[in-house]
This record gives structure tokens, sequence and C-alpha cells, in this order.
């Protein structure tokens, strides 16, 4: 019997390119092959039977990369905190294939600690399994909150032993598959800008058009609508990330996918506070990926892409297109957040603003906690607050001098913003509140207890639960 997986509909787009942006490599063959994770709801996305895939079906594919040749190592460059490196590349993972879901859409499977290739550098090619875990819970997590982000489809043990500085070693490792539309990052085009490649920057571009932004195909103004379009999906992702209080730790150039969606989840962190400083990685020691950072760190990213697609296009349509970042991050941070508070997205006006100004003063002044504040505004909210202002969100509590007063100045804003909108919207805010705020937010503590039990009992069923309670 074949493998249900291997007759997906696979189609060769970015191998077709030819060999100037990849290279073939093997998968590594690992002592053991222990599924830890399937994703039956990307599996269904992709067009596949859950029913009709055996866990062994799974391991044969996703473990032990059986049945497929064409594997590809792309290579990349980046910008790494501020500095050009030109030794990039996927150095633990290849392009396991493209496939044409039932929605029409191409999606990348991309591997993750699938064994050295030729960008490996020092390195060994692998996952930990924490790292695996992690990675999984991050895009489960900023899927449920709305996030345009990757998904991690699978998920395998591979019972090696590694070394890492970051993790108590030996540590366990593992192989992941992800799904995105797109591995090619702002790095791809900068390898071939530096290479001075025109004509290689052209006929990606042209690709990425033509996969990903299909409806510009046709237009001759296609490049610049597409650069546009890009700027806004990152401006639009990093507000997301904002409004979640996610901090992705490493946004570096080799980190930022040509279609606008997150990827590639390492030291990540949810905010535990409002604390414009936050800073997840704790190699970055001047935060210059910090929480706050992070929308002007994506516009720097966009603008340094500039520089290859020159290449191909007019630099007076680049600058126009990066002129408008800023104030669409702040149209899509500023709807975000009046969603989380129960609002309508479209809701903006002076009142309005000052509302979100005073509602993040107060969580930064407070420094209560960013996701159990809306966690708990969402079980608590009841129609009554719209005429007492003293009941508001009776259970926050701020402990520290003043705590009082700034509640009191919340509740105030809280109130006048019920008032602004009929009694009987009463429903829409409770909705939208249990919408855009989880019970359940992977703070690092969460995280960590989940792991322990993986590492000291090898008990998965906190895992499972966790995903549950971040689905529910
Ligand atoms: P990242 O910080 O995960 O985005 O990775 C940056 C670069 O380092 C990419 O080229 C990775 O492929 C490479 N890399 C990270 N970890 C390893 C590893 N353990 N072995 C080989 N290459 C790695
Ligand atoms: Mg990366």
């Amino acid at each position: 019997m074949s493998n249900p997986i291997l007759n997906l509909n696979y189609e060769s787009a970015f191998g077709n390119l030819g060999d100037d942006y990849s290279d073939l490599v093997a998968a590594e063959e690992f002592p053991k092959t222990i599924l830890r994770w399937r994703n039956d709801r990307v599996l269904t996305k992709l067009g596949g039977d859950p029913n009709a895939v055996t866990d062994e079906d799974w391991i044969n594919a996703w473990g032990r990369f059986a049945g497929r040749e064409e594997l590809l190592a792309m290579r990349y460059h980046g910008y790494q905190f501020g500095s050009y490196n030109p030794n990039l590349g996927d150095g633990r993972g290849f392009l396991y294939g493209q496939v044409r879901s039932p929605d029409g859409k191409l999606y990348d499977l991309g591997t993750k600690g699938s064994g050295r290739t030729p960008y490996s550098r020092g390195g060994d090619g692998r996952l930990t399994l924490k790292g695996g875990v992690r990675e999984v819970l991050a895009a489960e997590m900023l899927e449920r909150m709305g996030v345009r982000t990757s998904q991690c489809l699978s998920l395998i043990e591979t019972g090696e032993g590694l070394w890492r500085g970051d993790e108590p070693s030996p540590t366990r490792s593992s192989v992941m598959v992800r799904v995105q539309e797109s591995h090619i990052r702002f790095g791809t085009f900068e390898r071939l800008h530096y290479f001075g490649r025109r004509d290689l920057v052209a006929t990606l571009l042209e690709h990425t058009v033509e996969t990903y932004y299909p409806h510009l195909m046709g237009e001759r103004d296609r490049y610049t609508r597409f650069y546009a379009e890009l700027v806004g999906r990152v401006a639009e992702l990093c507000a997301q990330w904002m409004a979640a209080g996610f901090c992705h730790a490493v946004l570096n150039t080799d980190n930022m996918a040509i279609t606008g969606e997150s990827f590639d989840y390492g030291p990540f962190a949810f905010i535990p506070t409002f604390d414009p400083k936050f800073t997840a990685a704790y190699f970055d020691h001047g935060g210059r990926y910090s929480y706050m950072n992070q929308p002007g760190i994506c516009r720097l990213n966009l603008e340094l892409l500039q520089e290859p697609l020159k290449m191909a296009m007019e630099k007076t349509d680049l600058e126009g297109a990066i002129a408008t970042y800023d104030q669409q991050y702040a149209f899509h941070y500023r709807a975000l957040m009046m969603q989380k508070l129960g609002f309508p997205g479209d809701w903006d006006d002076a009142f309005a603003r000052e509302f979100l100004r005073g509602t993040l003063e107060f969580l930064n002044e407070s420094q209560v906690g960013y996701h159990d504040f809306f966690a708990q505004l969402a079980t608590e909210f009841s129609p009554d607050w719209r005429s007492d202002a003293s009941q508001i969100f009776p259970t926050v509590e701020v402990l520290q001098s003043g705590g009082a007063e700034m509640i009191g100045k919340w509740r105030s804003l809280y109130h006048q913003a019920l008032q602004a909108f009929p009694a009987d919207s009463a429903e829409q805010i409770k909705q939208r509140l249990k919408t855009w705020n989880p019970q359940t937010v992977i703070v690092r503590p969460v995280i960590e207890e989940i792991w322990a039990e993986i590492t000291e009992k090898d008990d998965w069923t906190g895992f499972y639960g966790l995903i549950d309670r971040i689905r529910a």
C-alpha cells in the first residue's frame, strides 16, 4: 500500500526555478521516530484525509522522509542583529514539498531538525525536542489569537542526545514539519543582490508575484503593488503580534517571509506584563528585538528589502509604499486592541484614541498580567457595568502604591466607552471579548510546567491538554 501522504497534490514550484536557489539534500536517519504531535487539522487543510493516514504512514513521511526525492535546502542570507550574514541558508531543514490545497493555495512543507546541509556551518542540523514543543505551542497560540502564522504539522522525537548552551544537556531531539505559504525570505532576495544577480532577482520576483500575489498578475505595475501589499501585510502582522502580546525575539531578515506570514519560533515569549522593554532572547543584550521595537524593526527590514528589489523596480515606487507603513501599523493595532477591549475594530474617534492610550498607560503603570487582564475582563464582563462604573472589573488588582487610583481612572474610561454604545450592544461586546481574549496563554511558566512533566516523567498529557485548552 502506498502512503497516502505521498499522494497529496504536490507541485514543484520552487524547485522548477532551477538550482540557483536551493540545493538537493538528503534527510538524516534517526535512531528513533516517536510521533509526538500530528496536526490533523493541517493535514485536512492540505487535502489529506486523517482517517486514511496511519501513524506509521505519518512517521514514514515526516520522520523517515521515505518516498520523496526532491528535498531542497533553500539558499538565503540575512541581516542578523543588524549585520549582514552571507553564511546562512537552511542549515537544519529543507523544503520537503509544496502542496496545492483544496482552497487553491500553494503551501510549503518545511522541516526543522532534519539533519545537516551545506549551510549547517558548525551546527548539528538538529532541533531539540523542547524547541519543537515550543514551536508547536507558539503556532497554535498565535493561530488562536488571529495572527497570520505558520502552523506545525508534525513533531517526531528522534532519540538523540543534543548539546545546547541554553538547555540542560544532553537534551532530547526532534524533527518538525511546518506549513506556511512560503519560506521565501527577505534574505532570499538579499542573497541574490549580494551576488549581483539582477536576472535571478527578476525571476524570483516574478515567481513570488505569480505564486503568492496572483491577483496582481497581468498588471504592469505589479511589482510596485506587490511591495505595497507586502508593506501592508507586515504592518498588519506586526500589529497582530503586539496586540497578542507576542515577542518574536529574532526578527532577522532571514526570518521574514515574503508572504508576510509569521514563522520560525525560537526564543519567543508572550509578555507577562505590558513592558515595552521586554526582550525574549537571552542573547539579545541590547534589546534590539524587544517587544516595543518590533514595529520599527519590521519597517527597517522592509526598507532593507528595497536594496534587492531596486534591481527590478523604481526606487521612488518603493519609497512611496514604505511611507504608509506607520499609519497602517497604527490602524491595525488600534482596531485589534479595540476588539480585545470588546469594541468594534473600526471605532476610531477622539475618545476611542484616548481610551486606548489610557488603557495602555494603565497596563504599563500597573504591571498587571497582560493576558490575565484581558482573559478576566472577558469572563467577568457584565451588562450592568454600563450603568454603574463601580461594578466594572471587580477583581482587577494592582499591588502597588496608587493602585486604587489607577484602577479608578481606568474604570471610568471603560465606563465612558460602554456608554458610547447602546445598552443592547452588551452581547456583542461579550462575544468580542471572548473571541479575542483566550483563557489560556502560553506565557513561559505555562510552557515550563508542561516541559517539566515531559522531561521528568515522559508525561505528554499536559502538552495535549494545553493544546486543547488553546484551541477551546
Ligand atoms: P534561526 O536563528 O533558527 O533562524 O537560524 C539561523 C541560521 O542558523 C539558519 O541558517 C539555520 O539553518 C542555522 N541553524 C540554526 N541552528 C542550527 C543547527 N543546530 N544546525 C545547523 N544550522 C543551524
Ligand atoms: Mg530562521
